[in-house]
């Protein structure tokens, strides 16, 4: 499968849309992470769209979705995990001040050949959760209403 390259910039201003499918056994980064195994191939689905002006600037804004099989790192049976992720992207030459910090907006540089398949795959990487478990029952029983020992109580107790 050829991966995609888009002139970003280009694709911003004129307002661009594709959705596209990545099987993940083209996604070597992520396969270490994850536990295919035999089973059917697995889909990460995403639309880019372009936003001719957004904060001022030619802009893509990016949606991802994926059910990937990870192993959960209690149990070690395998999970499955979804991923439902959007992105802003603003595209420039040099990061724009104005967006340094701001965690709403990323920014993307300028190019003529920008390889969507791999910024598809780089979010799903950051996205990833390190420690995997399944969500009820191998997290640990987080008790929450454990009253905290009261400092006086304690010490009266050592001085008995
Ligand atoms: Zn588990």
């Amino acid at each position: 499968m050829k991966p995609l390259l888009i002139n970003n910039l280009d694709f911003a201003k004129n307002q661009d849309e594709i959705s596209q499918e990545i099987d993940v056994k083209n996604c070597e980064r992520m396969l270490d992470l994850l536990d295919v195994g035999q089973q059917s191939p697995k889909i990460i689905r995403y639309t880019l769209m372009g936003v001719a002006s957004q904060f001022h600037l030619p802009s893509l804004a990016l949606h991802v979705e994926a059910t990937l099989p990870v192993l959960c790192q209690r149990c070690l049976q395998t999970m499955e995990l979804d991923f439902s992720l959007d992105y802003t992207y603003v595209i420039a030459e040099t990061e724009p001040e104005s967006f340094e910090g701001d965690e709403e907006v990323d920014w993307l540089e300028m190019s003529r050949e920008m390889n969507v398949d791999e910024l598809v795959e780089d979010e799903l990487l950051i996205a990833m959760p390190l420690g995997p478990l399944h969500e009820h029952a191998c997290k640990p029983l987080v008790k929450e209403d454990v009253e905290k020992p009261n400092p006086f109580a304690v010490l009266r107790d050592f001085i008995k």
